[in-house]
């Protein structure tokens, strides 16, 4: 089976890890849905590429999401690569972490990689063929200091991907996560400004501290990622389902 002319949705899609998955999958025939909140950013993303589609979607709203896949779907048919990416990353002590914090961060990153699995599986119904291919982090296998709430929903993505590899065992379809350490995006730049501004370090200490953190010393570079996402959406990958892969350099 090859991606050619299969209908993709990457949510977050036009920028950073989305935006790199994006192009790989375009790049190998698929037409690509690219959802976010910001049409100029989606447009700008998709601008000289025939295989990217722009379509305003917060992951937040369960009913944008239900309409904005409706509407992908009507026009380019069941979505057969869901690659639910679009996340919040920030960390805060448990002290610090309101109801409100608390909600965005898993209103983002899970409830919404949850509808966005939900309503493209619905389009996918009866299809010969489909992958999920779900964007965690190293902070859905271990503990992440000091991002507690990130933590919890970047596992509970990587529980929600297990969890549905076994209710479809047997089917064409294969769920599973990629879970990157970190790497080179406007998240880490904006935690950069972050740490900078927390700990009092100077930008440069801020970003070893972040490189540091990869078992390889350097950042990811996003189509890295992207790489992982293409293989499991391509041919020789049909017997991995219900794994969480991490790309950091090493083990995390
Ligand atoms: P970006 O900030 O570039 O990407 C985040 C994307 O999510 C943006 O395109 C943003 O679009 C979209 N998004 C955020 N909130 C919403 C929302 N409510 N509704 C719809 N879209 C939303 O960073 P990355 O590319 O780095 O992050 C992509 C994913 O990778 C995230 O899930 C992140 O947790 C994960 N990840 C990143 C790592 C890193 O080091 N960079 C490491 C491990 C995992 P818009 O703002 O226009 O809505």
């Amino acid at each position: 089976m090859t991606i050619e002319g299969r209908h993709a949705l990457v949510t977050g899609g036009g920028t950073g890890i989305g935006l790199a998955v994006a192009r790989a999958l375009a790049g190998h025939g698929a037409q690509v849905t690219i959802t976010g909140r910001r049409q100029s950013v989606l447009d700008e993303a998709a601008g000289g590429n025939a295989g990217l589609h722009p379509a305003v979607m917060d992951v937040t709203d369960e009913t944008s999401v239900a309409q904005a896949i409706a509407a992908a779907v009507a026009t380019r048919g069941p979505v057969q690569i869901c690659v639910p990416n679009a996340g919040v990353a920030e960390g805060r002590a448990l002290h610090k972490t309101d109801t409100a914090f608390w909600r965005r961060i898993m209103g983002t990153n899970l409830d919404g990689t949850f509808w966005t699995i939900r309503e493209s599986l619905a389009s996918m119904r009866g299809a010969d063929w489909g992958r999920v291919v779900a964007i965690s982090s190293v902070a859905g296998v271990k503990g992440l200091k000091g991002a507690a709430a990130y933590s919890a929903s970047k596992h509970g993505v990587v529980g929600l991907i297990r969890a549905l590899s076994e209710d479809y065992l047997g089917t064409p379809f294969t769920f599973n996560a990629v879970c990157p350490g970190y790497v080179d995006t406007e998240i880490v730049a904006r935690n950069i400004a972050m740490i900078r501004d927390r700990a009092g370090v100077s930008a440069d200490e801020a970003r070893a501290m972040m490189v540091g953190a990869n078992r390889h010393d350097r950042l990811i570079a996003p189509e890295e990622v992207a790489a992982a996402v293409l293989w499991l959406c391509g041919p020789g990958s049909e017997s991995v389902n219900g794994q969480a892969i991490e790309i950091a350099g090493g083990q995390f």
